[in-house]
């Protein structure tokens, strides 16, 4: 049976907003995710991040419940995905054709597809949740216009509104701010604070350990694993990031605070100029793990 005309499953509004317990998933020889056990309440707003081929692909398909783990259990607010509507996923803009001869408004109302039932015609309470949507993320004086005629930041927004249209409670945003300039990506991190506030979870996947650190209150960090979960002192330690990022990382220690480096090629070992952040991301400059600063590299291994 299509997901379209499954019911759609009532909340336990006591459950955890998502709960994963023991979840492994395996694509033939390849562990993409191994035993990982995550709670979240609703409201909570956390960043995922780690290595690419950590995971976080997977983990978000098996929180929208489109791919099945082969260990382990999964609830969105007490229940199993598949019967919940209120997962919305945001993609990263670049990943997806805007060419389409669609207006704001369309793309929109495509969110609520779920809801409006196949071979049905939107109502007037789906166009009021529409402009409620469009109004949340400021773009509702551009709802006419045709989607391929805006700006980066204005199409991500239009694509947050299309899951808020949905009724998202659960939003699954994959680095939504790539390739965004500053403004855009503080206007949707605005955004994000407000959803947090009035009760949506946010699962943020980013490969800016900066941003992940300076706006997110929570931190997981993933490695097929979990490296460690929680608020962002307890994460960002020179251990789980090493961990974490392994292979050719090095954390240095500034007076400006810890540098994660990482070289971006050569696995053969060849000498290359590094790379400061993770690979093919801006800058990553956290602070210190200890208050007393000191002049070190720590290569791993
Ligand atoms: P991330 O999003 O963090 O980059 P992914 O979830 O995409 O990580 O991938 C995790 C691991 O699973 C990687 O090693 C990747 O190559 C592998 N993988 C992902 N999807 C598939 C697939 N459909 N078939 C085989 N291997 C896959």
């Amino acid at each position: 049976m299509s997901n379209l005309l499954r019911p759609i499953t009532a909340h336990k509004t006591d459950a955890p907003s998502l709960e994963l317990t023991g979840v492994s998933v395996r694509y033939e020889q390849t562990v993409a995710l191994d035993d990982v056990s995550l709670l979240l309440r609703r409201g909570d707003c956390v960043a995922i991040v780690g290595p690419n081929g950590a995971g976080k692909s997977t983990l978000f398909n098996v929180v929208a419940g489109v791919l099945k783990p082969d260990r382990g259990a999964v609830r969105i607010y007490g229940s199993d995905p598949a019967g919940h509507v209120c997962v919305g996923y945001v993609p990263q803009r670049s990943r997806i054709d805007l060419r389409f001869p669609a207006t704001v408004w369309d793309v929109v109302m495509m969110g609520r597809v779920r809801q409006i039932g196949l071979f049905r015609w939107p109502s007037s309470r789906d166009a009021v949740t529409v402009r409620r949507a469009l109004r949340q993320v400021g773009m509702e004086s551009l709802a006419k216009r045709h989607i391929g005629e805006l700006s980066g930041g204005q199409q991500q927004r239009v694509l947050l509104a299309r899951a808020l249209a949905q009724g998202a409670e659960l939003l699954l945003m994959d680095e939504p701010l790539t390739g965004l300039d500053a403004p855009s990506q503080r206007t949707i991190l605005e955004i994000i604070g407000q959803l947090t506030a009035d009760g949506v979870t946010v699962l943020f996947a980013t490969h800016d350990l900066a941003q992940a650190q300076q706006h997110f209150p929570l931190l997981l960090l993933l490695n097929r694993h979990v490296v460690a979960f929680g608020p962002v002192a307890t994460v960002m330690t020179t251990e789980n990031l090493l961990h974490a990022y392994g292979g050719q990382t090095h954390v240095l220690t500034t007076t400006s605070g810890a540098l994660l480096v990482t070289d971006t090629c050569c696995g053969g070992g060849e000498p290359v100029a590094p790379a400061i952040g993770v690979a093919g991301a801006a800058p990553s400059i956290m602070p210190p793990p200890a208050a007393e600063v000191v002049a070190a590299t720590r290569p791993l291994n």
